[in-house]
């Protein structure tokens, strides 16, 4: 799960890690007002949106007065807001950060990821902040220092060290490098995060470290143990189809290809979207309908992928083991019905009464096509959609 900028500062600031102070803003009125309460001279509007990439399209402004707050507030609230990271088709901004201006000597980037490679947590940081880090791991990948941390030690005091004096840090601010960097590996063990990164992290006038942007992904398998963490997601920012698969109790996300794939248990869902691409073509997206499918999930899942109209053929995959394939097909069987399905369906089901499912299918007299392997399916879906 992602979160706001905003937001994503309010966690820091409870881990102590220096942060401008600031408050969102949802019309520009209140953005006007924020910066008042602010006081200073210099404020920066940021449009909140679940992307980075914001200042290069124009959803970062510096602000000198309280005129330009409203200006700026205004251009940037209800915009369609294009990053590298959004797509083309862009995130309209229905949410401001307005912060105050801070006095920027050096940009750094820091960063707290799980790596699985080395199964510990990497710490990241780099003297080239502030822009694209994948622009700098691709073109200069040795200015990227990275410090692996065993969870069960935590992060040293070397370690912590190292990447200060690392990214050039001058003397002077190195302890409070430090600090900043232990306490962002604090924050990112403690809200379960699986991403926890500071792009830029500044070097302010004054010798201060503070953090100027925030970014975090979490498990979303820990939600459910910090709820103060699922109080800040944001549907606006979520795909509206996934949305609908999770009141189903749907495992859905959606891809950019044209088969639509319904399948039972996440690992059956990865092979049969690798077998769909390993016979030249690419799946419109991963479902997983998990052990318990009832007709009503079925359908369900059917209309969400039929949504995509980019999807040009569906390919069910089923093991039946807990669940019966009977109750699967007869679930197909009310679904391709209610959908009126006028694209190709190859179905293809293993298991538990088997026989039966296969039968169920048969007598519909639907146009469904059935296959044995997962080859022999993928060979079919693919056939039937060119
Ligand atoms: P994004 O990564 O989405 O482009 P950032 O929050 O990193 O957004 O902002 C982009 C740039 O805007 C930063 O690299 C920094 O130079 C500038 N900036 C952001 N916040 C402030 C601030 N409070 N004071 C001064 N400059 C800022
Ligand atoms: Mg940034």
């Amino acid at each position: 799960m992602k979160i706001h900028e905003y937001q994503g500062k309010e966690i820091l600031r409870k881990f102590g890690v220096t942060t401008p102070r600031g408050k969102p803003a949802f019309s520009v009125d209140e953005a006007v007002k924020v910066a008042e309460e602010l006081g200073g001279k210099v404020w920066v509007v940021k449009a909140q949106i679940h992307a980075g990439g914001r200042g290069k399209g124009g959803g970062v402004k510096v602000a000198k007065s309280l005129d330009e707050v409203r200006q700026y507030a205004g251009q940037i609230l209800g915009m369609q807001l294009v990053t590298h990271q959004t797509g083309p088709e862009g995130q309209k901004v229905r949410r401001l950060l307005i912060e105050e201006g801070a006095d920027i000597k050096k940009e750094y980037y820091l960063a707290v990821l799980t790596d699985r490679a080395t199964q510990k947590v990497a710490v990241m940081a780099s003297s080239e902040g502030g822009m694209d880090i994948e622009e700098v791991a691709h073109a200069t990948p040795e200015k990227i220092l990275k410090e692996f941390v065993d969870p069960l030690v935590g992060i040293t005091d070397q370690q912590t060290e190292n990447l200060a004096r690392g990214i050039g840090v001058p003397e002077a601010s190195v302890e409070k490098a430090k600090a900043e960097i232990a306490k962002l590996y604090t924050c990112y063990m403690e809200t379960d995060a699986s991403l926890a990164e500071i792009n830029p992290l500044i070097l302010e006038g004054n010798g201060n470290i503070k953090a100027l942007d925030a970014k975090f992904n979490f498990d979303s398998n820990a939600l459910y143990r910090i709820p103060e963490i699922v109080a800040y997601r944001d549907l606006d920012e979520e795909d509206a189809d996934e949305i609908e698969a999770s009141k189903f109790d749907l495992a859905y996300i959606s891809l950019d290809g044209n088969i639509g794939c319904l399948v039972n248990g996440a690992g059956l869902a990865m092979a049969t979207m690798d077998t769909i691409k390993l016979f030249g073509a690419e799946p419109a997206n991963f479902l997983d309908v998990g052990g318990g499918a009832t007709t009503e999930k079925v359908t369900e899942a059917f209309k969400i992928m039929l949504k995509n109209p980019k999807v040009k053929g569906i390919l069910v995959n089923i093991f039946g083991g807990i669940m019966r394939c009977d109750t699967i097909a007869n679930g197909v069987v009310a679904a391709a019905r209610e959908t009126h399905l006028s694209v190709p369906l190859v179905v293809r089901m293993k298991g538990t009464n088997e026989d039966i499912g296969k039968q169920i299918l048969k007598d519909s007299g639907l146009p469904i096509i059935t296959a044995d392997s997962m080859a022999e399916a993928a060979t079919k879906i693919v056939a039937a959609v060119k």
